[in-house]
């Protein structure tokens, strides 16, 4: 089983300035950071990364938004951390999400719901070679 998980701090977390207390929930939780941007990422970029939504009715509005600003992708590392973090984030819409989750404090909708988290082992690996190079990934020198 992989240790490694990905995490997109979303557009509409970035632009309330709450990045830093994302990180520290994150860090407090457990979760070692292999690797950090602040970056952009073009349509087809976000239409790559969510396509296997393509077919849903919100897959276009999602490629928009998640192109609306700055987004902070992150690789972390922890014992099961897909199922750690999927539960340190909340349900996908944060009026459903638990109290004291990610989205629950930082999401304003079901689309504009903070936080990304990969949803399986294999997933993970592959969203963090989407974003980082083998080399930018600590411990993988
Ligand atoms: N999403 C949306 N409308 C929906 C369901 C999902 O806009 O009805 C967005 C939301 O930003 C979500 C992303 O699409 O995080 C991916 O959806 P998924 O079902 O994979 O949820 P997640 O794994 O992020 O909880
Ligand atoms: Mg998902």
């Amino acid at each position: 089983m992989s240790n490694k998980t990905f995490a997109i701090i979303k557009p509409d977390a970035v632009a309330k300035n709450v990045v830093g207390e994302i990180i520290a929930m994150i860090q407090k939780a457990g979760f070692k950071v292999l690797a950090m941007k602040y970056t952009r990422i073009t349509k087809v970029q976000a239409g790559e990364f969510y396509s296997v939504h393509k077919e849903r009715p919100f897959y276009g509005e999602l490629v928009d938004y998640m192109t609306s600003g700055a987004i902070v992708p992150i690789a972390l590392e922890k014992e099961n951390a897909v199922e750690e973090f999927r539960k340190l984030i909340g349900a996908t819409d944060p009026t459903k999400a638990d109290e004291g989750t990610v989205r629950k404090l930082f999401g304003t909708g079901i689309e504009a719901n903070a936080i990304h988290g990969s949803d399986s082992d294999e997933n993970a690996l592959n969203e963090i070679g989407f974003f980082f190079s083998k080399s930018e990934v600590v411990g993988n020198q």
